[in-house]
């Protein structure tokens, strides 16, 4: 009789985990999945794929808005928030089918039910069953923050109920000033929304290269939502269906819905990690692993959002990758973590690569910048007021091309094939003897010839 009951037992069928479970299942290992809510985790059920499909359809409206300069005339043009959740909710259980099909597929057993640890081999599932495995992988990925109890809490909305609203919310105050708060930021005002975005730091996209945090504001501003910095939601009254936000400030503003996207926290309570001696990370909260996503037991793994390292679906998936091929496919592989691109969807979308201005200054003695901003072609026919940015970070000493920041339209798709580059450690020499495509935007990043600014630290005497 077999020691364990399966030799890879994965909580969780998210990003990383449904990719672990493939992966080890292919190797020919014995799996199983279990997953308490839907298959397909937060990225297809609640995150990157719903968030997209609004991004998509709220942007309509600019195209309209942009049309007339084109010569065309639009009729009275009407949007329909309901059947626009209506045919999400289609395709985001069509993708949980293709989900759960997958794993079906690959070999995989999956187990709708919550799991928790019981010991370093032991499963225990809600249903009361338990299950041995020689390994196991977390993967139960994070949650919203709900941030500080202020009075009125219980009023607010995170992301999960942003998709599933059963109007679309005249004025929304949605406090953040990260990822999830400018996207859905966008996708509320492009919808026709009165949207406020409140946040505690001086300016939004804390981490991000200023100019592009400086940009993105403007711009965002341009296209009618207010954005308040230097204070945070304190309290929130409900009457009937209305809303009023206090904010530290001593202000207040009425809505019909207040949304918190003030970050996520790693899903790692209740889970018997104690029982099974599995170790936090002090600093960030999630669950503690090595290069390898080993946690402080030798069987136990961990992947994606519940380790708090870089929470990205693709970054996820790599990791789940990686440790399957580590464990069942005698392929060690560790993740890069470095120089990993990544967008914000919002509108302006933002696209990054590599270092910021600031992290390049503060790391190297010649740093070079290019950067340009500019009114995009199509801006000189609709009229709109806007503008691009593209910004590339050099290494004045080895030419080497250490980030790129574009805000604009197609940023992150243009940032997408940049960071080949990037990753490929091309220098701007390297980009110079690319030539152009035009007529383009992201041309601009192989014809900026000149530094617009050069940073040189002198040697500490
Ligand atoms: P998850 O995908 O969260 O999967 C974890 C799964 O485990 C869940 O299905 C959960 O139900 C299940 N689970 C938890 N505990 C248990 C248990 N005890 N037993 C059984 N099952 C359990 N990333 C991008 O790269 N691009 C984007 O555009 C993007 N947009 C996003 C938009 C939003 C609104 C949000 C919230 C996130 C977004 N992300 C985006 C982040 C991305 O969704 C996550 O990084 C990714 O889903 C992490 O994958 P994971 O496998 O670690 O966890
Ligand atoms: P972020 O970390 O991006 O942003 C959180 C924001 O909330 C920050 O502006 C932060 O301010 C602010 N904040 C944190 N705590 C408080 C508080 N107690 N009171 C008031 N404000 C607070 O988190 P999100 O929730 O937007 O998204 C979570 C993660 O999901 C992202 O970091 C990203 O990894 C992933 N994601 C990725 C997307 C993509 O790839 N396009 C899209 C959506 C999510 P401060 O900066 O001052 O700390």
């Amino acid at each position: 009789m077999a020691e364990f009951d399966v030799d890879l037992f994965v909580i969780g069928g998210g990003s990383g985990g449904v990719r672990a479970a493939r992966i080890a299942a292919n190797y020919g290992a014995k799996v199983m999945v279990a997953e308490e809510y839907r298959m397909g985790g937060t990225c297809v059920i609640r995150g990157c794929v719903p968030k997209k499909l609004f991004v998509i359809g709220s942007h309509v409206h600019q195209e309209i808005e942009d049309a007339a300069g084109f010569g065309w005339s639009i009729g009275q043009v009407s949007f329909d928030w309901a059947t626009l959740v209506a045919n999400k909710d289609k395709e985001i259980a069509r993708l949980e089918g293709a989900y759960t099909t997958n794993v079906e597929k690959s070999g995989a057993r999956i187990v709708k039910t919550r799991a928790v640890l019981e010991d370093a081999h032991t499963i225990r599932l809600a249903t009361g069953e338990k299950v041995t495995a020689k390994y196991i992988l977390i993967a139960t990925g994070g949650a919203p923050n709900h941030g500080p109890a202020v009075p009125g809490i219980e009023h607010v909305i995170s992301s999960n109920e942003a998709f599933h609203l059963k109007e679309l919310p005249k004025r929304i105050v949605i406090q953040g000033g990260g990822y999830i708060a400018l996207e859905f930021a966008g996708i509320f005002a492009g919808f026709g929304s009165d949207v406020t975005v409140v946040y505690r730091g001086d300016n939004i996209l804390r981490g991000f290269d200023e100019d592009v945090r400086k940009h993105v504001r403007t711009e965002m501003e341009k296209r009618g939502i207010t954005i308040i910095t230097g204070c945070t939601v304190a309290k929130v009254d409900k009457h009937g269906k209305d809303y009023t936000t206090h904010l530290s400030s001593g202000s207040s503003i009425a809505s019909d819905q207040v949304m918190f996207a003030i970050g996520r926290h790693p899903n790692v309570r209740g889970l018997g990690l104690e029982a099974a001696a599995v170790a936090i990370n002090p600093a960030n909260g999630g669950i503690q692993v090595d290069g390898w996503s080993k946690t402080s037991v030798d069987n136990i793994y961990a992947v994606g959002d519940v380790t708090h390292r870089t929470n990205l679906t693709p970054v996820a998936i790599r990791e789940g990758h990686a440790f399957a091929d580590t464990v069942f496919g005698k392929r060690p592989v560790q993740v890069d973590h470095a120089t990993i691109p990544t967008a914000v969807f919002s509108q302006p979308e933002v696209g990054t690569v590599g270092l910021t201005e600031e992290e390049a200054r503060a790391q190297y003695s010649h740093v070079d910048i290019y950067k340009t901003d500019f009114r995009p072609i199509k801006a000189t026919m609709s009229g709109r007021d806007t503008r691009v940015l593209m910004k590339l970070v050099v290494d004045g000493s080895s030419d080497r091309v250490l980030g790129c920041h574009i805000v604009g339209d197609a940023a992150a798709e243009i940032t997408q094939a940049v960071a080949i580059a990037v990753k490929m450690k091309a220098t701007k020499a390297d980009f110079d003897a690319t030539v152009a495509l035009h007529p383009t935007a992201s041309e601009e990043l192989v014809t900026m010839r000149t530094p617009t600014a050069r940073h040189v630290r002198q040697a500490a005497e």
